[in-house]
């Protein structure tokens, strides 16, 4: 018989975590005022908050932690981390920052201006409020299919090429450069091609702007056209990176991703003068150039993790245990964004908690049943994360209202995937008897679904 798929790693080193009742978990819910962001993480069975900096690095990556130079400036560790990037992307120019959104900030305090008009797809949070903080504009050109959650297309997180076209005839001279998220975190991990890569590209050259990668899951994005765009089965991981990075200029990068380390960023560019011009807001903001933000021993793991990312088996793994969980949720009906992304599981909670009505927060009363089940803690991707509008000061109820299930970098078995999904079934199961959400009693200005304090109804 065809032997079944199973992990390229095997395990050397454990962290016990620990169940509790449900008992307990009403009274940590109560006292965390209905927000999960706001639970000790013992109190939390199995974590699917986020896929940032929560990866289990390898016995390699421990082990370059041991050779870490500290060495104000000059590290050796600084260039095992800048000869590895130039391996991979193509790009010569390297700055080290602490996270993605500190490389967003160096590279675009050099770059984004008031009046600026920033056109890409589904700009992620920190990135939008990069540009908007300088009062810039974030244009977002995603294909229009990226909003229908029940479309099956392979590349639904491209750019629409006629919508950035329009965007750079009518803004070009405010235009510093176009941004291409890979993944398109905000559209659900979904992966952009190649071909889209080209004609970004192409509309680029012809208004002569210059092109950033957001690349936080650039190798997750490599896996998807290796497996979905034609031409690209026979090349590995590696030549696909490549050839996506020489259709850009540039790249900001969260490295708590595709980096598989629990911190760090960086900028890599093929230009001197975008180094030049953030090398300036480097020194002031992160720190001098050759640390930039990190430890010498984080710039040694960093180095190896993008190295063993950018391998074949290590993200079939991760990308078969997102789709193993997704293939549960088939199997019980639960309907959530398709086709499954590279990073995490969407469930459409306006479709599930139907008797909820939208101001009582749907996507949140699942969050917290699902945790009240069995100590899964998802994520909140809706009303209350949206805030409220500017200036109306009404919630915003336009978007999607969406539970986020994140899969940690090589931390947890196929088993504990069994869990999520059978917790997420019973809670399902029971959807018509939750017919009440909760209330907002505290509520920050902005970004407010990290401290709101909510009220069961
Ligand atoms: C996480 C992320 C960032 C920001 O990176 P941090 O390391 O969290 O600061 C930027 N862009 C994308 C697409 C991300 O996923």
């Amino acid at each position: 018989m065809e032997l079944p798929f199973a992990e390229s790693w095997r395990i050397k080193m454990v962290e016990p975590i620990k169940k509790s009742t449900r008992e307990e978990r009403e009274q940590w819910m109560k006292e965390a005022n209905y927000n999960l962001f706001q639970l000790r993480s013992e109190q939390v069975y199995i974590d699917c908050l986020t896929d940032s900096g929560t990866g289990a690095m390898s016995d390699r990556q421990w082990a370059a932690v041991m050779m870490g130079d500290e060495s104000y400036a000059g590290s050796s560790s600084f260039f095992h981390l800048k000869e590895t990037i130039n391996k991979i992307t193509g790009f010569e120019y390297v700055i080290p920052t602490h996270q993605g959104r500190a490389a967003e900030n160096v590279l675009f305090s050099h770059l984004v201006k008031a009046g600026s008009i920033v056109p890409g797809n589904s700009h992620f949070d920190t990135t939008k409020g990069h540009i908007e903080s300088r009062k810039a504009t974030a244009l977002d050109c995603t294909i229009d299919e990226a909003k229908d959650t029940q479309l099956e297309i392979p590349f639904k997180g491209n750019v629409d090429p006629k919508k950035l076209e329009k965007a750079l005839a009518e803004h070009h001279e405010n235009v510093p450069f176009i941004i291409v998220t890979i993944t398109n975190n905000t559209a659900g991990g979904q992966p952009v091609s190649m071909q889209n890569l080209r004609e970004v590209r192409a509309i680029a050259d012809k208004y002569g702007k210059r092109v950033v990668l957001d690349s936080a899951r650039f190798a997750e994005n490599a896996y998807f056209i290796k497996t979905r765009e034609e031409g690209y089965a026979d090349k590995t991981i590696k030549e696909i990176a490549l050839e996506m990075f020489s259709l850009a200029d540039g790249m900001t990068m969260s490295a708590k991703k595709d980096g598989i380390v629990n911190m760090g960023g960086f900028i890599a560019t093929r230009h001197e003068d975008w180094y030049e011009g953030a090398k300036r807001f480097c020194i002031p903001f992160e720190g001098y150039l050759t640390y930039g933000g990190m430890n010498g021993r984080d710039m040694e793991a960093l180095a190896v993790g993008l190295d063993e990312n950018t391998e074949f088996d290590n993200l079939e793994t991760r990308i078969h245990q997102v789709e193993f969980l997704a293939g549960l949720l088939d199997e019980y009906g639960i309907p959530y964004q398709r086709p499954v992304g590279g990073h995490a599981i969407f469930v459409d909670a306006s479709k599930v908690l139907t008797k909820v009505p939208k101001e009582e927060f749907p996507a949140q009363t699942l969050a917290i049943e699902l945790y009240l089940e069995a100590g899964v803690r998802g994520c909140e991707i809706g009303y209350i994360l949206a805030d409220r509008d500017p200036v109306t000061r009404e919630n915003r109820f336009g978007g999607l209202d969406l539970l986020r299930l994140c899969v940690a970098r090589r931390v947890y078995t196929d088993n504990h995937m069994k869990v999520i999904a059978a917790a997420l079934k019973n809670v399902f199961d029971r959807r018509d008897e939750i017919t009440r959400g909760v209330e907002i009693v505290w509520e920050a200005e902005l970004m407010r679904h990290f401290t709101v304090k909510l009220n069961k109804l």
